[in-house]
């Protein structure tokens, strides 16, 4: 079978039927399963990663959709953010900010939201591809001017409330990008650098003393407010140089040499003593230039006295809050100092360092300075070294919800179950007020207006009242348009918009009530899906998307807004590689569907491991889904459809109700299959829902059921056992089709079609059939296979094929009962002729005694050896009664003297599995021998017919080099079976000719057709 072909016939179908669609109206007035979908940005190619999502989602929302429920599925599109911005810039060749004025932002705008649909096309087939089946044609799109009020009018909610304000944060910034990173953005671009460390002295007010201090920026300087110092560690005054010169004391044994103690003191008795400045370009608006305590102050390195600029360090300004120290910010958007900076202006921040230094050395406040390995970050869009920078930004306070985050994440189901309390919580229990605001060009504006007279600030909630209090409203609520709407104030001046926009997260963080336009519109539909039963995204975005989400929800209505979140891994390359853009490690879902098919790589993606762990993909692990479990899976249908298509049969004409042993047998390890999926796909153990079904499929119905059976189809009357036979796969495979069809819906489709002539996902999921079930009867079938095995492992042990007939097997259970039912497939299976149940099988072993001489020799010394020789002659029962004469003299034998070894006997050989030990008797007897041999020339001719392209009903006439004796009482048993009108017994002349090796002797076969 041409299997991508098959699938392409089936989306054909999908499409032309509209089956997506009806399979969700079928449902509509059913109980609901909420899905929210997580928006993908359409401004790249989708790779594997994507695939991956898509196709556990879909698995997910088909099976739920067969059990019963509405599923709707309304895609969406992230399509806001600096990701889209940088693109074009590069597109356009934009080198920063400033370019990109002056370029237009109207124009910039609009190759921005041009970008973001680059590929859109590209994901829509992808989508298709993989069957994902989710509504393409209505999706919620984060740009749409209707989302952007949803967003505002939730933006006005926590403006209500206090709860959006406008603040600085130190953030890692880059001057290049003029923007700020993300924490995680700043954990991918670290790299070591040597930088200048020096070591400055500051003056205590009014006296002649130095405080020493470290830094590694030196440009942070300029703005430098305080001094900070542990409390708890000790501190000395000393005599350096002629100088008097205050640090830590550990660190003074650290780092200088020869140095006088004048005093000692805890770093707390510093606390307030005043400094003089070393720069002061500006008057600062607080109190400053003093000594302030901290307990982040360590004695690993530096002096133990840190320099404080709240501008422009984290620390530093949780410092300036405590102590209500002022920022002195003196560095502009592109990182270049501002010209109050005097002689700095204009100049690079870490392009200053040096002049500093040798500022500092001037004026003679230079105690030294060194190189100074370090990890520094860098941009990872742009490669410039980033900043900590406080900047000014919008807030929304989530470190005020924080009790509320806690306590809606208790109400969400993680999967997996560790990260609720592990990744999440630890996020969430740190949180840290939400830095909202963007001062770039593409997302959504930030709806707040400042008067310019009297400062005052309004947030706008509504495009209503936008238009009420401005007269207008742009057409396009995105920059510059908005920025053109000015409000008039209650003062008389004018209120122009801020001008930044928001963060992207927050937009996708809306999307549960923003895709519906709530609260505008549709407040039934958004309280009828509110909140999500199911959100499936990859685990990068448990600080992404889960966490905006449930931020957003919080913040506005309390609540978690999805109950239940499925976490994937990461797709890896074979060696287990991140997948990269760069190194290109992995292959086009393009290529995989036209190469191997849809299936197969969902099989591959589903069916690997649990959903949450990492995944490696290679063109061979796919291939083998396609042949293991698939083709399989197809091999036994084809089977099915060759012999009931000959023998006409019609399942509601013919079908039977009786059934033989192994139909109701595979009909009942089919329940089992159906219970296992269902119990699985409650907790999303998707791959054992999918190993349940391979197993099935491969090793019972295909290796088992179809490999014992294939000879009832091949008589030619229409008995009870074909029609059982026929009745049983018949039901077998329509329900499978059903099992399988959320996972691999494309060969599920096709099986179904051709069965029922409707499409499968059209169904309900099969239901398990309780009076199917017959547990004795499993555990008996259980037995069989297990014994079958041992004694397959046995012959191939012994290099004795199946084909030769042995006389016996002996076998003992420690348990399991009766097995006469399936004794008859046992010795089919493995071509025995007699299987015997015995208690104990050890009585048909030999027992030898071994004498122990280690034992012996202590006891008796120089007789040991001739104990030893009549202990291992002597009987068991003999050995029991405790001593044996030797030379006429008596000697004591106890059980540590001999051990008792068992052995198979001749011509046996012995094998043993969980407690189930077989004998098998494998010497050949001359009938034996002559029956398998019967038995190989068989085959030989049925394969030469086979070369010949014989028909079934084609007779022909057998030459063959042996006398007939080798086939002794068997030769009407071969015509039989090779429909040979005659067999001669003599070197083959004419016809069909071969040579063939049977058990190293050359036998030369002739067929002529008659
Ligand atoms: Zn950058
Ligand atoms: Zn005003």
């Amino acid at each position: 079978m041409n299997y991508p072909k098959m699938e392409e016939e089936i989306l054909k179908y999908w499409n032309e039927h509209e089956i997506f669609k009806k399979s969700i109206e079928k449902r509509k007035g059913e109980k609901k399963f909420v899905f929210l979908e997580g928006p993908p940005t359409a401004n790249g190619m989708p790779h594997p990663g994507h695939v991956l999502t898509r196709t556990v989602k879909d698995v997910v929302l088909r099976y739920k959709t067969m059990k019963g429920y509405y599923v709707a599925r309304k895609a969406g599109w992230d399509t806001h953010g600096l990701p889209v911005e940088i693109e074009v810039e590069k597109i356009l060749g934009l080198k920063n900010k400033q370019e990109i004025e002056e370029f237009g932002i109207e124009k910039f705008n609009q190759e921005c939201k041009k970008n973001v649909f680059k590929y859109e096309e590209a994901w829509k087939e992808m989508t298709k591809r993989v069957g994902f089946w989710i509504d393409m044609e209505n999706p919620y799109i984060t740009l749409d001017n209707l989302y952007i009020e949803s967003v505002w009018w939730s933006l006005k909610e926590a403006w209500k409330r206090g709860l959006l304000y406008r603040g600085y944060r130190v953030t890692p910034y880059c001057p290049r990008c003029g923007t700020t990173l993300s924490s995680h953005e700043v954990a991918q671009g670290y790299k070591e650098v040597e930088d200048d460390s020096i070591f400055v002295k500051f003056k205590i007010k009014g006296k002649d003393e130095f405080l020493l201090a470290w830094t590694t920026t030196p440009w942070t300087l300029i703005s430098n407010v305080a001094l900070a110092v542990h409390p708890d560690e000790l501190y000395v005054k000393i005599e350096y140089n002629g100088e008097k010169i205050i640090l830590a004391e550990a660190r003074a044994k650290s780092i200088l040499k020869e140095y006088r103690v004048l005093d000692v003191f805890k770093g707390m008795e510093l606390k307030g003593i005043e400094y003089e400045p070393l720069y002061k370009f500006v008057e600062p608006d607080k109190k400053c230039w003093y000594v302030v305590t901290a307990v982040f102050v360590t004695m690993d390195e530096g002096t133990g006295i840190v320099h404080i600029a709240p501008a422009f360090g984290e620390e530093d300004y949780e410092v300036g809050i405590k102590y209500d120290l002022p920022v002195v910010q003196l560095v502009d958007n592109e990182g270049k100092f501002k010209k109050e900076a005097g002689w700095l202006s204009g100049k690079f921040v870490k392009d200053a360092d040096k002049e500093i230094i040798e500022n500092l050395k001037e004026r003679g406040l230079l105690e030294g300075e060194q190189k100074y390995r370090h990890q520094y970050p860098f941009c990872w869009r742009c490669d410039s070294p980033l900043i900590y920078y406080a900047i000014e930004s919008w807030f929304i306070g989530m470190s005020k919800l924080r009790d509320n985050l806690l306590k809606n994440n208790e109400e969400i189901k993680w999967y997996p179950e560790n990260l609720k309390y592990g990744r999440f919580l630890d996020f969430i229990k740190d949180v840290r007020d939400w830095a909202l605001s963007r001062k770039r060009y593409w997302g959504t504006p930030l709806p707040i207006w400042v008067c310019e007279k009297c400062k005052k600030e309004i947030c706008i909630g509504s495009i209503k009242e936008l238009k009420d209090l401005a007269g207008k409203i742009p057409y396009d609520l995105h920059r510059p348009f908005i920025d053109e709407i000015k409000i008039k104030c209650e003062c008389g001046g004018e209120m122009k918009r801020v001008e930044e926009v928001i963060d992207a997260w927050y937009d996708s963080g809306c999307a549960f009530f923003a895709q519906w336009h709530y609260p505008f519109e549709n407040e039934e539909e958004f309280m009828n899906n509110f909140p999500a039963d199911f959100i499936c995204e990859a685990i990068d975005q448990t600080r992404g998307w889960f966490y905006s989400l449930l931020a957003v929800s919080t913040l506005l209505f309390d609540k978690t807004c999805y109950k239940n979140v499925l976490t994937l891994g990461l797709i890896l390359d074979e060696k287990g590689q991140k997948m990269s853009k760069k190194a290109r490690n992995y292959i086009e879902p393009s290529e995989i569907f036209s190469k191997y098919g849809a299936d197969a790589l969902r099989w591959y993606l589903l069916s690997s491991s649990p959903p949450w762990q990492p995944k490696r993909i290679y063109e061979k692990a796919i291939k083998d889904a396609l042949s293991q479990f698939l083709l399989t899976l197809w091999n036994v249908y084809s089977f099915y459809k060759t012999y009931s298509n000959l023998d006409k049969f019609d399942y509601e004409r013919d079908f039977v109700k009786e059934r033989k042993l192994i139909d109701r047998w595979i009909l009942s390890r089919l329940q089992k299959v159906i219970m296992e999926v269902d119990k699985r796909m409650e907790e999303f153990e998707i791959h054992k829902a999918c190993r349940a079904i391979e197993d099935f499929v491969v090793d019972e119905l295909s290796n088992w059921y179809i490999r014992l059976c294939r000879k009832r189809f091949w008589t030619e009357e229409q008995n009870f056992d074909k029609l059982s036979g026929y009745s049983t796969l018949y039901e077998i495979l329509s329900t499978l089709a059903r099992i399988i069809a959320p996972f691999v819906p494309f060969i599920g489709e096709k099986i179904y079609l051709e069965m029922k002539g409707e499409s499968v996902h059209l169904c309900d999921f099969p239901v398990v059939e309780e009076s199917l079930i017959d547990e004795k009867l499993e555990e008996k079938m259980r037995l069989a296979r297990e014994i079958t095995e041992i004694i397959r492992g046995l012959r191939a042990k012994k290099n004795i094929k199946v084909r030769y007939p042995l006389k016996e097997a002996i076998i003992s259970m420690e348990e399991g009962g009766e097995l006469e039912e399936v004794i008859n497939l046992i010795k089919e299976e493995t071509n025995v002729k007699n299987i015997i149940f015995v208690e104990n099988i050890e009585e048909y072993m030999e027992k030898k005694v071994k004498a122990n001489l280690a034992s012996l020799g202590k006891k008796y010394k120089k007789d040991a050896g001739n104990i030893a020789n009549l202990i291992e002659n002597c009987s068991v029962e003999k050995l029991k009664e405790g001593k044996i004469i030797c030379n006429g003299k008596e000697y004591e034998i106890s059980e540590e003297d001999y051990r008792i070894e068992i052995k198979e006997k001749e011509g046996y050989i012995f094998g043993e599995k969980d407690g189930i030990k077989v004998l098998l008797n494998i010497t050949k007897s001359e009938e034996l021998i002559v029956e398998g041999f019967a038995r190989e020339i068989v085959r030989r001719i049925q394969q030469m017919r086979k070369e010949m392209n014989l028909e079934m009903e084609e007779k022909i006439i057998v030459e063959i080099n042996i006398s007939r004796d080798r086939i002794d009482g068997w030769e009407d048993y071969v015509k039989n079976e090779t429909r040979s009108k005659e067999i001669k017994y003599c070197l083959p002349q004419d016809g069909y000719i071969k040579e063939w090796d049977i058990d190293d002797e050359r036998i030369i076969i002739g067929i002529k057709k008659i």
